[in-house]
């Protein structure tokens, strides 16, 4: 089993006495810029003029254009859209990266797949929390934290891992348990997880489902309900208890369906297709195809997303979800607030 740190086995000096730049506030941004600052770190924000900025000074942040709270900071975390990284690391934060400043990211894309080559004369680390940044401010908020990958990929100073566990532990994730990994690891896995399970894995599961119950004659409502509306339920006894908690709450009757019908949906073949996925990740051609779609203004990336929010399981999704105002927690309204 690997070393899981927690908020005892992790030293705050070595960040209290420097300033960190937080570059970028958005869904991550915001998050760490805040709980940095509630534990006690000297935080300034990085930003272009824009919704961002006027959100972070409300939020009662010094916010300076990214070349002046990166030549200010002796720690800079950048979190801007990993396909802006390059441009903006170009221009804006190499050069005015000073000997011995650490630069850190949240995503080891643009690092890992030389987008992004630090000088050699920095320490360059990363603290990728496993959470939504809604949810990394959300539960450090409520005493909690979302858990978090650390990795030191150069340590000039001789305090790299040091920086990124207090670091870690100022975000809240060592209230959660924070994990030593590489640049290579968190790449690799976080862009397989996304695309096969989390994201990728769980809309295509998801879409399929209510398509085979709405084109047996069903009704689109209850087709939502069963297999959208009631994941994040069932999602949430895995949460707190893994499989098993979970399957001690459904039915033995919805048990024994999982028992007989699951490996049906989810087989060897889709297992292979999986490992085709991870594949195209290590070799660097999924990195390749993206990097590509967004120096041509994203054509497929948009034409997909108009496509998809046109899907009848959003429509009546979002019919129904009007009449329960109760599931609109703040995390959407923040998002479209921030963004
Ligand atoms: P985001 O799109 O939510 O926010 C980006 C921020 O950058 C915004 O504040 C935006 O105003 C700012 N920005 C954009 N262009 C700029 C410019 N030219 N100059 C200055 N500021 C600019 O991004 P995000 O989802 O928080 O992702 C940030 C990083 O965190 C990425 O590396 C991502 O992979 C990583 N990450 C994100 C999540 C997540 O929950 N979204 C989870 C883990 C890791
Ligand atoms: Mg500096
Ligand atoms: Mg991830
Ligand atoms: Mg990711
Ligand atoms: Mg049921
Ligand atoms: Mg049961």
């Amino acid at each position: 089993m690997s070393k899981v740190l927690y908020e005892k086995d992790i030293q705050k000096e070595v960040l209290l006495e420097k300033k960190v730049a937080v570059v970028g506030y958005g869904s991550q941004g915001h998050a760490h810029a805040q709980n940095l600052r509630e534990s006690g770190y000297d935080v300034v924000v990085g930003l272009r003029p824009g919704k961002s900025q006027q959100k972070a000074e409300e939020d009662g942040f010094t916010v300076k254009p990214v070349a002046e709270a990166v030549s200010e900071s002796d720690v800079v975390m950048v979190l801007l859209p990993d396909e802006l990284q390059p441009y903006i690391y170009q221009e804006s934060i190499k050069p005015n990266l000073q000997a011995g400043n650490a630069i850190a990211f949240a995503h080891g894309f643009n690092v890992h797949f030389s987008q992004v080559v630090p000088p050699s004369d920095v320490d360059v680390f990363l603290v990728a929390p496993k959470g939504p940044g809604h949810l990394v401010r959300r539960t450090y908020e409520d005493g909690g934290g979302v858990p978090a990958l650390y990795g030191v990929l150069q340590d000039v100073t001789g305090n790299a891992k040091e920086l990124a566990l207090a670091y870690s532990q100022g975000i809240g994730s060592a209230r959660a348990g924070v994990l030593e990994t590489t640049f290579q690891e968190e790449t690799e896995t976080d862009l397989f997880g996304e695309q096969a399970v989390l994201c990728g894995g769980l809309t295509s599961l998801v879409k399929a489902g209510f398509e085979t119950l709405t084109e047996a004659g069903y009704q689109p409502e209850v087709a939502y309900f069963e297999c959208l509306h009631e994941m994040k339920l069932i999602v949430d006894l895995m949460y707190e208890g893994g499989l098993e908690n979970m399957r001690h709450s459904i039915s033995d009757t919805a048990q024994w369906g999982d028992f007989v019908s699951g490996s049906r949906i989810v087989d060897a073949q889709t297992k292979e297709r999986m490992k085709e996925v991870l594949g195209e990740v290590q070799s660097g051609e999924f990195a390749k195809g993206w990097i590509l779609e967004n120096q041509a203004n994203r054509p497929k990336f948009n034409a997909v997303n108009a496509r998809e929010n046109q899907h009848p399981i959003e429509q009546v999704g979002r019919e129904l979800r009007e009449l329960m105002p109760f599931v609109k927690k703040p995390i959407q309204q923040k998002q479209k607030d921030v963004k």
